[in-house]
């Protein structure tokens, strides 16, 4: 075991290759950290910061997090959940959404949870499944636990039903199976371990996150420019609901003026429909790298 002293670099373990993968470099670039050739090595060392990657198979992080060996890890909630790992939640994360689903055989017997009783269920989630029937009185189910590839197992006749993640639900159906009722709902967690950290470590991961809070509003948000009468300008303020009082600039054109501010995205068309009948025109949207409120 490492000693965790001020002299080790910030070790991340994300997701070596898989649905997560790819989403977790991304952000961990949009933050600003470099990496070089993350697809060729196990271990890779940060160009710009004290952090290296460690790439594992997703289901190792929850435990390597709550063992010290990694100090942060990448990792769907499902996992987290189901490894019932020592480990603190730092923030949920937006990509890899899906739900832990049970599923029975379209034309089968099994139509409402009740009806799941004294049959078997083939999943690679025995705890969250156990829990799941334990919390509805339901005590007599079978639980056939699978590493992958539970989808096929009520056609092998391994079992009546299956738990699996679902995102579209198109495995599902391409497998004639129908979605029941939903275990768990997922999304990727940042999760920290619960090891002692060094002071640089703590003020490292501060730093992240206020990057990761940074780059989401960023994502959320949109830049709008507009030309207005000066005149409309009061009730242009009151349409706009921004994050600070928009910047107003006179143009050439006399008694006109360009406002420009940020505006949460999901407002975007109903606020410009408001702009326009306010006399607001040319109206430009613009995409947000990243922000610091
Ligand atoms: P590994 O080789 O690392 O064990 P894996 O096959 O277990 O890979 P993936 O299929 O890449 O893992 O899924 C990783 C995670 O992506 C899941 O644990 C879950 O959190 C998330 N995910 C999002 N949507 C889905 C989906 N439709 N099916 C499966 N996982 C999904
Ligand atoms: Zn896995």
């Amino acid at each position: 075991m490492r000693t965790l002293d001020s002299n080790t670099s910030l070790r991340i373990a994300i997701q070596k290759s898989g649905r997560l993968t790819d989403k977790t470099i991304t952000l961990l670039e949009g933050i600003g950290l470099k990496f070089d050739d993350y697809k060729r090595s196990l271990l890779v060392k940060c160009r710009n910061f004290d952090v290296e990657l460690l790439l594992i198979r997703d289901d190792d992080i929850p435990e390597y997090v709550q063992d010290g060996v990694c100090d942060l890890g990448f990792v769907g909630a499902n996992t987290v959940a189901e490894d019932e790992a020592d480990v603190t939640i730092l923030r949920g994360l937006d990509y890899g959404v899906c739900r832990l689903s049970l599923a029975a055989p379209k034309n089968g017997g099994i139509k409402k949870v009740e009806d799941f009783s004294g049959k078997k269920i083939a999943t690679s989630y025995p705890v969250l499944t156990r829990k799941f029937f334990e919390e509805r009185g339901i005590s007599d189910t079978t639980i056939v636990t699978l590493s992958g590839s539970v989808e096929i197992a009520p056609r092998l006749e391994i079992a009546d039903a299956i738990t699996d993640l679902v995102s579209t639900g198109g495995t599902l159906k391409a497998n004639g199976l129908v979605e029941i009722a939903k275990i768990f709902d997922s999304e990727t967690q940042l999760i920290q371990t619960n090891k002692p950290l060094s002071d640089g470590k703590k003020q490292l991961i501060n730093k992240m996150l206020q990057r990761i809070e940074g780059h989401k509003t960023a994502a959320e948000s949109r830049y709008i420019m507009m030309n207005a009468p000066e005149t409309s300008v009061p009730e242009i303020k009151k349409i706009i609901p921004s994050m600070k009082s928009p910047t107003v600039m006179p143009l050439a054109d006399n008694g006109m003026v360009a406002v420009h501010t940020v505006i949460p995205i999901d407002t975007f068309w109903d606020v410009m429909e408001q702009l326009k009948e306010a006399g607001a025109s040319d109206i430009v949207m613009l995409p947000i790298e990243s922000m610091i409120v």
